[in-house]
């Protein structure tokens, strides 16, 4: 059996991993990446970049780079029903250098911070790489992991072990953590459609009617539409068909009508077992955890890539000093966790209202109206750009402390 070492071993290669990864190595920390799957391939996938994640990219000059990858702009959002058009949030008016959701495919954003992250070093990858074990010492501190590539099985030692390991994180089990799950009323089913040449990036957006609701997201060369459905729906869908889904889809989104038919089968459908969770403590000694690993966000918003990531900038702002100096300790976990906690635990219960009203509202015949108070929030100036910033940046942003 091999043996390697590194100052700081990041389970994951998504946005918390990847940028985590970046931030050590960039200050010179050893860091080594292990991923699962043989590249960074992504399919139905987050690819909302907020504001937050520019100005991070911004602060160490690569959020031009990030710019120049092929992508479209959210620079509004809105409700669409069958009688009005309601506005619901307004990204131009925040004040940042980038006032919109930049969508990009998330395997080119990761593409990109992995080239990024290649410049140093002291970061090194390792692609088909499984974690499946913890290494202990005598007083049960995590002192690395075992890894299974190729049929080898070895083990890196390492000073921390950052699981980065997404929302089924199996470093997460291992260690004996259980999230506290919160209950979600909705599945999301993906399906994508093409766009025509006439198309408008503005016909993005919600789109409700008939007790249905949709969201159609611009993935610049097709159209990617999330069809809500109640939670555990999906076999009822599939009994019903795929005839079925095209004319709720066309009544939904009249414009989407005349190309429906390219939804050739139920099976192109890809389900969304939406879910959040949250572990009350997101450390044990020698191990931290982050992003989906630690807190799986409902989609409400598109925020989970970009809480993924302010994750990683607190832990790279508390721990770069402590795993250069080998002294990181307990305490600098518990640091990361206390600067992540609160906002997210906020914004996760901002999402469960949300989706509760939203689908309560959408899921039955009558107009959907939002609720009075959400109605004078948007309709009152120096309020109605709360929603905008809370997604943009959650309810504090997660800065670099350079
Ligand atoms: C269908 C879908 C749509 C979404 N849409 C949006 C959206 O529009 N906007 C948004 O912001 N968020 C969205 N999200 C959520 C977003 O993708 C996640 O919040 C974000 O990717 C979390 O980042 P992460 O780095 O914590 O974990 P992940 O991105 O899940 O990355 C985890 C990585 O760990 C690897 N891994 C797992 N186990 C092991 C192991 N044992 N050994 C080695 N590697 C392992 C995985 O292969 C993966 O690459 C969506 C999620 C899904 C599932």
């Amino acid at each position: 059996m091999n043996e390697a070492h590194c100052q700081c071993c990041v389970v994951g290669a998504g946005p918390a991993g990847l940028v985590l990864g970046l931030l050590l190595a960039r200050k010179g920390v050893s860091v080594k990446v292990l991923e699962l799957h043989p590249d960074l391939a992504r399919d139905f996938r987050g690819d909302t970049v907020h504001a937050s994640t520019l100005e991070l990219l911004d602060q160490i000059g690569l959020a031009e780079g990030a710019l120049e990858l092929p992508h479209s702009k959210i620079q509004q959002m809105s409700i669409n029903t069958p009688a009005k058009l309601i506005r619901l949030v307004n990204f131009k008016r925040l004040k940042t250098k980038f006032p919109y959701i930049a969508m990009m495919p998330q395997e080119n954003f990761l593409k990109y911070l992995l080239d990024c992250a290649h410049r140093y070093e002291c970061f090194e990858i390792l692609f088909r790489s499984a974690v499946t074990g913890l290494v202990t010492d005598e007083q049960d501190r995590i002192t690395g992991v075992e890894v299974k590539a190729d049929g080898n099985q070895y083990s890196i030692k390492s000073d921390l072990v950052v699981a980065c390991d997404g929302r089924y994180s199996k470093v997460r089990k291992m260690a004996g953590f259980k999230a506290e799950n919160q209950s979600q009323p909705m599945d999301i089913a993906w399906l994508r459609l093409p766009r025509t040449a006439s198309d408008d990036d503005s016909q993005a957006g919600f789109y409700t009617a008939d007790g249905n609701l949709c969201i159609v997201l611009n993935r610049v060369d097709l159209w990617q539409l999330a069809y809500v459905i109640n939670k555990g729906e999906f076999s009822r869908l599939r009994k019903q068909g795929v005839e079925s889904l095209r004319e709720a889809v066309g009544k939904t989104v009249p414009w989407l009508q005349d190309r429906v038919d390219s939804i050739l089968d139920i099976d192109d459908v890809h389900v969304l077992n939406v879910r959040a969770d949250m572990l009350d403590t997101w450390y044990r000694d020698g191990l931290l955890l982050i992003g989906d690993a630690a807190h799986a966000m409902s989609p409400v918003g598109g925020v989970g890539i970009n809480f993924a990531i302010a994750d990683a900038i607190e832990a790279a702002n508390v721990l770069t000093e402590p795993l250069l100096a080998g002294a990181s300790t307990t305490g600098h976990l518990a640091e990361v966790q206390n600067r992540r906690y609160s906002a997210t635990r906020s914004v996760q219960k901002i999402q469960t209202r949300v989706v509760n009203q939203i689908t309560k509202r959408a899921f039955n015949d009558k107009e959907f109206e939002l609720p009075l108070m959400v109605r004078i929030l948007l309709k009152t100036p120096v309020l109605r750009d709360i929603p905008a910033r809370m997604m943009a940046f959650g309810p504090y942003q997660a800065k670099l402390e350079d």
